[in-house]
C-alpha cells in the first residue's frame, strides 16, 4: 500500500463495496431484476432496460488514452463534481478532516467538505499578485493541521482565470508526500497551452488530477469527468461511487464525440475562443465602466467594473446573463464572463459601451 493510503478513512479501506450484477455480455442477462424487453422508441445501442457496465472499459480506455495515463489511473464519473465528492467522502472524516482551498475558487471543493460534515481552511489567493498561489501559506496551514487531508488546486483557477505557478505545485506535492492529497483541478487547462500534471502522477503519488468533458469538449449536458491519480487512489474512489454512476446515454454520447473528428473541432473552436478572449480583453479594457481586466488562461474572463450592477443589468438588456461572483469579498465589483460566439461578444460589448465611467472625483 501507497503511503499516501493512510490518509483515506479506515472505514471506507475496511468496506465491503456492492457487488454489482457481474458484467458478462457474452450471457442473457436474468441476473439484474431488469425488463427482458426495450421500452419502443429506445434507440441507444445497449438498451436502456439495461443497467450500464460500471466503468465501461472501452470508454475507459479511450478516455485514459485521450488524457495520456493507463487505465488503471483513471476513473469517470458524472462530472468532475463527482470526483470532488469522491475524493472528499473517500479522505475526510466527518468532524475530524479537512479540506483546504485558496478562494477564489471553484464553489464545490467547500460545498461538497459541508456536505460531508468535513472542515473548511481558506488560503486566499494573492490578489495583489494577480490570484498567484500563496504557497508557502498552504504549507504553513497544512503544518499547523495534521488533519487537513485533501488540498484544492484549481488551475487554470475559476473565477480568477490565471494558471498558478508549476514550480508552486510541485513544491506542494513534494513537501505534502504522505501527509496530504494534492487534488489539481485542470477543468480549463485546454484554454491554457500548458501541459496536464497527469505526467506527473508517476512521481507524486499524493497527486491527484481532476479533467472534465464540459468545457473544451461541449459536453457539458452529457455528464462526464475524471479522476486521474495512482491506481490504489483509483480502487478506493471506485469503492465510493455509485455502483452504476454512468448512465448508457453518457457513455455512447462520450464514444461518439470525442473520437478524433470530434478532437479536431474541439481544437478549432478552442482557436476561436481564444482570439474571441483576446478581442473581448482589449475591447472590456478600453470601456470606461470597466477598471480591470484580468489576463485569462481559461474560456471566461473576470473583469472589475465602476458599478457591477450596472454591468449586470446592461448585459442583461441585451439578451446575455454574465456571472455576479461578488459573494467572494475579492471580488467587490467584478463580473465574470464566459467567451461566447463573435456574436454574443460583440452584443455584450455593444451593450456596456454606453455605461458611464468613473466621475471625477470618485474613490478609485
Ligand atoms: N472544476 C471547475 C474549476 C469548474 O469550473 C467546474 C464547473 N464549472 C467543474 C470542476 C465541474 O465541472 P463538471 O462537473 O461539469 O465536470
Amino acid at each position: 500500500m501507497i503511503g499516501i493510503m493512510k490518509l483515506v478513512r479506515p472505514d471506507i479501506l475496511s468496506l465491503q463495496p456492492y457487488q454489482h450484477a457481474a458484467w458478462e455480455p457474452s450471457f442473457e442477462r436474468m441476473h439484474a431484476n431488469e425488463m427482458p424487453w426495450r421500452a419502443s422508441d429506445d434507440s441507444s445501442t445497449a438498451g436502456l432496460n439495461r443497467y450500464p457496465e460500471p466503468q465501461p472499459d472501452e470508454l475507459i480506455e479511450h478516455l485514459a488514452h485521450l488524457y495520456g495515463v493507463a487505465p488503471a489511473n483513471f476513473l469517470a464519473g458524472r462530472g468532475s463534481d463527482e470526483g470532488i465528492d469522491l475524493l472528499v467522502r473517500a479522505f475526510c472524516r466527518a468532524g475530524v478532516d479537512s479540506v483546504l482551498i485558496c478562494p477564489p475558487t471553484f464553489g464545490m471543493y467547500k460545498v461538497s467538505a459541508r456536505i460531508q460534515g468535513a472542515g473548511v481552511v481558506e488560503v486566499p489567493l494573492l490578489k495583489q499578485r494577480d490570484f498567484a498561489l500563496d504557497a508557502s501559506a498552504v504549507l504553513a496551514a497544512c503544518d499547523k493541521d495534521p488533519n487537513i487531508k485533501l488540498v484544492f488546486l484549481c488551475s487554470p483557477n475559476n473565477p480568477t482565470g490565471n494558471s498558478l505557478d508549476r514550480r508552486d505545485i510541485e513544491a506542494l506535492c513534494q513537501k505534502l508526500a504522505n501527509r496530504a492529497v494534492v487534488v489539481l483541478d485542470e477543468a480549463y487547462i485546454e484554454f491554457s497551452g500548458a501541459e496536464s500534471f497527469a505526467g506527473q502522477l508517476a512521481r507524486y503519488e499524493n497527486l491527484v488530477v481532476l479533467r472534465t468533458l464540459s468545457k473544451a469538449y461541449a459536453l457539458a449536458g452529457a455528464r462526464c469527468g475524471a479522476v486521474l491519480a495512482h491506481a490504489d487512489i483509483i480502487d478506493v474512489l471506485a469503492r465510493v461511487i455509485t455502483p452504476y454512476a454512468l448512465p448508457t446515454h453518457t457513455v455512447e454520447s462520450v464514444l461518439k464525440l470525442t473520437n478524433d473528428a470530434h478532437a479536431a473541432e474541439a481544437r478549432q473552436r478552442i482557436e476561436t475562443i481564444l482570439k474571441e478572449r483576446e478581442r473581448l480583453t482589449t475591447q472590456l479594457s478600453r470601456l470606461p465602466s470597466i477598471t480591470n481586466v484580468w489576463r485569462s488562461d481559461s474560456n471566461f474572463l473576470l473583469a472589475e467594473c465602476v458599478d457591477a450592477d450596472q454591468v449586470l443589468d446592461a448585459a442583461n438588456a441585451a439578451g446575455l446573463i454574465i456571472r455576479d461572483p461578488r459573494a467572494n469579498p475579492a471580488l467587490a465589483r467584478c463580473v465574470r464572463i464566459s467567451v461566447g460566439t463573435p456574436e454574443q461578444n460583440e452584443r455584450l460589448l455593444k451593450g456596456i459601451a454606453a455605461l458611464p465611467g468613473r466621475a471625477a472625483g470618485d474613490a478609485a
